[in-house]
């Protein structure tokens, strides 16, 4: 087996700001009866008022769930704040951790989306790590610095834990655009990432789940997730609508 067969895909929907009770109880049922015997996990990262919702539809089915960002501390006087250890009584097994919105809405440094992973980490969830570069960026010719200064940060400070985070690369300007990275415009970034996971944790980071974010949609889905460091996606938009969710992950 070489290392890229033992990487299973993973499609994980984002959904952002969206939702109502109503509403996601159709979404939910529609993923959770297409979801069995496809190829990839499929995880569905929810607001937290929907987190309850989202483990009382999905217990018992193939389909895991998380959060979209959580505090860097674990309880206390944080209006408005969601602790690692409030997602996992919800029994999260995900979240979501510097999506490019946190960074540039909330001004979420690399130090702090550092820290949120080793946060993740110690309350038991998986990570998953956005990074990607602005059209500015890349204009500039940047993209390879950008991505790698972002997930360098974060695995600075997770010691021996490489092995526990799923990377999403996002480049900004592909995000709810309509435009997309081409698969060897992705796959070029995604090789550098896992260039530097390599060489941090050559043990652990080949298994690492690298997954593309921006714009990934049913019909450019299978062209991305054929590509050889490609293993899933982190889906915005279409994460809305069970039946293109799941044809994304039929891709797969
Ligand atoms: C995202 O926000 O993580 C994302 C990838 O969004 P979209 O698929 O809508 O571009």
């Amino acid at each position: 087996m070489n290392q890229t067969t033992m990487r299973r895909k993973l499609i994980a929907g984002n959904w952002k700001m969206n939702g109502s009770v109503a509403a996601n109880a159709v979404l939910l049922e529609g993923i959770r009866a297409g979801a069995n015997g496809l190829a990839a996990d499929l995880a569905v990262c929810v607001p937290a008022p929907y987190l309850a919702q989202a483990q009382s539809a999905l217990s018992g089915s193939v389909v895991g769930w998380g959060g979209q960002d959580l505090s860097l501390h674990q309880a206390g006087a944080y209006t408005g704040e969601v602790s690692g250890a409030m997602l996992r009584d919800f029994d999260c097994q995900f979240v979501i951790v510097g999506h490019s919105e946190r960074r540039s809405l909330h001004g979420e440094t690399d130090a702090i989306v550092a820290d949120k992973a080793r946060q993740a980490l110690a309350s038991g969830l998986t990570p998953i790590v956005c990074v990607g570069e602005t059209l500015e960026e890349r204009e500039a010719g940047d993209t390879d610095n950008v991505v790698s200064r972002q997930l360098m940060a974060v695995l600075s400070v997770l010691g021996q834990q490489t092995g526990k985070i799923v990377v999403a690369y996002e480049p900004v300007w592909a995000i709810g655009t309509g435009k997309t990275a081409t698969p060897e415009m992705a796959q070029q970034v995604h090789a550098r990432l896992r260039a530097l996971l390599v060489g941090v944790d050559p043990v652990a980071g080949p298994g690492v789940r690298l997954l593309y974010g921006g714009s990934m949609k049913p019909d450019n889905a299978r062209g991305l997730l054929a590509m050889s460091d490609i293993d899933g996606g982190l889906i915005g938009g279409a994460a809305l609508k069970a039946e293109d969710f799941l044809a994304i992950a039929k891709s797969a």
